[in-house]
């Protein structure tokens, strides 16, 4: 950290080493702080809105890293929290609770984009708040929060599959109290399961961080939630957070933060019915056998005890090393401690950032202080801190004894307790040897070893070392979508002379659009050059569309099989957010969609469009969690672990019914893609429009080029190609007319294609919405492993 770099780029360090070990230092990269505007001072957010504290105090809440105040905070009294105990009541019984799940995601939607829009903003105010490196609440705090906030819109209107057999009900008000460690995502991690099951929240952030809870309250407002949905209340624990706890209104308190103070919260709501949840501190034991890749194993004991300066409930704080490579592990990390980058949380190089409050800090020095005295040994690499704000720097304990009380005691802080053990059973006694059980990781090449010490070590999460490998994200795509239309003339442009007689014929004429095939990302003609008439039910011409040919339909099955992998290999939540991000495009051109079904004469066009945006939501929240509903643990006799997971199939036709052509089509093709499948499907023979422009929408979102290819043409000659195409594997023939169907049976058995079709011929129907949909497309694999030590 002393070294100081010029200029711009890279400069060798003063490091006072020799010339030819000369390190290099990077330069300061610093976020900028503008991107905030912060208030003077913030009010309390309840009923919707933002009020002044009855009492009228306030508390000053400032940058650890400096101690500069950044502003002053409204101290919520007990009337003001009585206030917002009764909006979140009155909030629950009149505008939320009953509300339906569909709707509730939808806000919850809302608000997960709208952390993602303005992350930046909240990952500066985070860092600037809570002292952690940007690149943390950058990378980690506010996407995850975002994520939260994702993950859970999706069950909102899934409860009874989270809850098989039962019937969930909410409890009513949640009073939610967060700590400091990780301010935005505590609130996350409080709200989102809270509200998507209809519950109604008063939320409480630490003293100390208040900040992004608030801007999280005003990206509320923004999103238009009901008053009194959410409210936010500033003020200490000790007052502030007790009235609220106590309050008689509250029906659950859910509370995230130190075991004494869940002790206090325990001992005050006994006998009074209310619901507690206690998320309390940790002492996690990393274990390290003498097989494990070392040098893997130090990356993650760093990142385990050194992310947000060990300021982590379940950070791995004992470090157990077998002892033949004990002290190989230590020279390690002592070599790894000393590139480590102390300083300036807003610099996005800086590894280890302020701790949060002066109070924490005296916590970790007397802790420290104890070690010493009580004879382990002190390892702290070289680094020079700033002189104002709360520093303390990466710190390593060897001959530690497990009678310590750096061994024993939450430290809350970047400090690492150094232990040694021989064999697997000595590694389990001394990982149990506390009070503590919140997680525990273990290191070895052995995966039998890791279930065996799983099912022993007394631990709510277990990691193995398995490092999973970080897929490439794809970045954005855009391809320009076709603009043309190919009905109605546009409004006159203002201001422009109406012509007269002959002139009139001069009037400008509308650009037509054609409707093209979707084939690998792209808008090809057919191959043919051949086209048909669209045709409303009144006669008039719609469009020309392109007649896809036998060998459209294998370029497009060939786009399929090429992009599958890389769709299938993008998280489960990537795909989610993709999902979603369709849906959102087709609302932005609810009124295109609606007229072209009016023109194809749909029932209920305006509905239609409505039910399909709803679809695509319901199938992006399933994203990430059908694999969960429906995979899982099996029971198995003897000493195996046995679990199954499902997988996408391939390539999937599908066949869109003549009529309802646009939400027959997305009701299979979104159940069809979300778990990784790639998708060659067919459009309504007679009304191929609407397709065209979901086609269009697709190409506009992150859908990777090919994932989805959709063909316009005659139906009576594509099911067959696509029917007897050998690189295809399953074929939905929902919209398959009854005469090709025993055709369709025939050449689909050439290479055992799988047939699947809507359990429900009307896709308004409820049971076209059903994680069934999506695991009648999916494999199951089950997976074996013994275990033993
Ligand atoms: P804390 O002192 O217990 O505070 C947590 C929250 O409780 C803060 O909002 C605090 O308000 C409030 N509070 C304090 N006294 C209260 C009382 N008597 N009644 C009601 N509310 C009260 O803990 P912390 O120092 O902020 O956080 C560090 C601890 O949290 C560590 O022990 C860590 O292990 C634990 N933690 C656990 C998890 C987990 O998931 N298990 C996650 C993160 C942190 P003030 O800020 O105004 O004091």
């Amino acid at each position: 950290m002393g070294e100081e770099a010029r200029g711009s780029g890279i400069q060798p360090g003063a490091t006072g080493l020799p010339e030819q070990g000369r390190r290099f230092a990077y330069a300061p990269a610093p976020e900028s702080r503008e991107i905030v505007r912060l208030r003077e001072r913030y009010d309390l957010f309840v009923d919707g809105r933002w009020v002044e504290p009855k009492a009228g105090r306030t508390f000053t809440t400032i940058d650890p890293a400096t101690e500069e105040p950044l502003a002053e905070v409204a101290e919520a009294g007990e009337e003001d929290v009585d206030l917002a105990v009764r909006a979140a009541a009155e909030a629950y019984e009149t505008r939320w609770r009953d509300l339906p799940g569909k709707e509730r995601a939808k806000y919850l939607f809302r608000i997960a984009r709208a952390l993602q829009e303005r992350s930046r903003e909240f990952a500066v105010l985070e860092t600037l708040n809570n002292g952690k490196p940007i690149k943390e609440s950058r990378d980690v705090d506010v996407p995850l929060a975002a994520a939260h906030f994702f993950y859970h819109a999706g069950w909102a209107d899934k409860l009874e599959y989270a809850f098989p057999g039962r019937r969930p009900r909410p409890l009513g008000v949640a009073a939610q109290i967060v700590p400091w460690n990780f301010p935005l995502l505590m609130c996350a991690w409080k709200l989102a399961p809270a509200l998507a099951t209809g519950n109604t929240a008063v939320l409480k952030p630490a003293s100390t961080t208040p900040l992004t809870a608030l801007l999280l309250a005003e990206v509320i407002e923004e999103a238009e939630l009901p008053p009194g949905v959410v409210n936010v209340v500033t003020g200490p624990g000790g007052r502030t957070g007790e009235y609220l706890a106590r309050h008689p209104g509250v029906a659950k308190v859910a509370f995230t933060g130190s075991t004494a103070v869940g002790k206090v919260l325990r001992r005050a709501l006994a006998g009074s019915g209310k619901r507690l949840t206690l998320e309390l501190g940790g002492k996690a034991a990393n274990i390290v056998f003498e097989d494990a890749p070392i040098d893997q194993a130090i990356e993650g004991i760093v990142n385990g005890i050194f992310f947000n300066q060990g300021e982590v409930c379940c950070a791995g704080s004992r470090l157990f090393v077998q002892e033949s490579v004990a002290d190989l592990v230590t020279e390690k990390l002592k070599a790894r401690l000393a590139t480590l980058r102390v300083g300036d949380p807003l610099d996005k190089n800086t590894d280890v950032g302020a701790i949060n409050n002066r109070g924490q800090l005296e916590k970790i020095r007397e802790l420290v202080r104890s070690g010493v005295e009580e004879g382990a040994e002190i390892y702290q690499p070289p680094c020079e801190l700033p002189e104002r704000g709360f520093w303390f720097p990466p710190t390593l304990f060897t001959n530690v004894s497990m009678s310590h009380r750096i061994a024993r005691e939450e430290i809350f802080g970047p400090v690492l307790s150094i232990l040694t053990f021989r064999t697997p059973a000595e590694a389990v006694e001394k990982a149990n040897n506390t009070e503590y059980g919140l997680s525990a990781g273990v290191w070895t090449e052995k995966g039998s070893r890791i279930l065996w010490m799983a099912e022993r070590v007394k631990a709510g999460v277990v990691w193995g070392e398995h490092v999973q490998p970080v897929r490439p994200v794809r970045t954005l795509r855009r391809v320009q979508g076709e603009r043309l239309r190919a009905r109605g003339r546009p409004p006159r442009p203002r201001g422009l002379p109406r012509s007269r007689g002959r002139e009139a014929v001069s009037e400008r004429l509308p650009v037509r659009r054609t409707a093209k095939l979707f084939i690998g990302g792209a808008f090809p003609r057919s191959e043919s050059g051949r086209s048909y008439e669209v045709l409303a039910p009144d006669g008039r011409l719609l469009a020309h569309a392109a007649r896809a040919s036998r060998k459209d339909l294998r370029d497009a099955v060939r786009a399929a099989r090429a992009a599958q992998p890389g769709w299938a290999g993008l998280t489960a939540y990537h795909r989610g957010q993709i999902l979603y991000r369709v849906a959102e495009l087709m609302e932005g051109r609810r009124g295109q969609f609606e007229a072209e079904l009016a023109d194809a004469g749909s029932r209920d066009p305006r509905r239609e469009v409505e039910v399909a945006i709803d679809r695509w939501v319901w199938y992006a929240g399933w994203a990430d969690k059908f694999a969960q509903v429906l995979g899982g643990t099996n029971p198995v006799a003897g000493p195996y672990f046995n679990f199954t997971v499902p997988e996408p199939m391939g390539v999937v036709g599908i066949v869109a019914p003549r009529e309802d052509p646009l939400l027959g089509l997305v009701s299979r093709l979104a159940p069809a893609i979300v778990s990784g499948n790639a998708a060659v499907a067919l459009a309504s023979e007679p009304a191929p429009l609407p397709a065209v422009s979901l086609a269009e929408v697709l190409a506009t979102s992150d859908v990777p080029p090919g994932a989805v290819n959709i063909l316009t043409g005659l139906t009576a000659e594509l099911v067959p190609w696509l029917a007897g195409h050998m690189d295809v594997n399953a074929i939905d023939v929902t919209g398959v007319p009854a005469d090709l169907l025993a055709q369709v049976d025939e050449l689909a058995t050439e290479n055992m294609k799988r047939i699947v079709r809507a359990p429900d011929a009307d896709p308004f129907s409820e049971r076209a919405e059903s994680p069934y949909e999506i695991t009648v497309l999916t494999e199951f694999k089950t997976v074996w492993h013994p275990i033993g030590a």
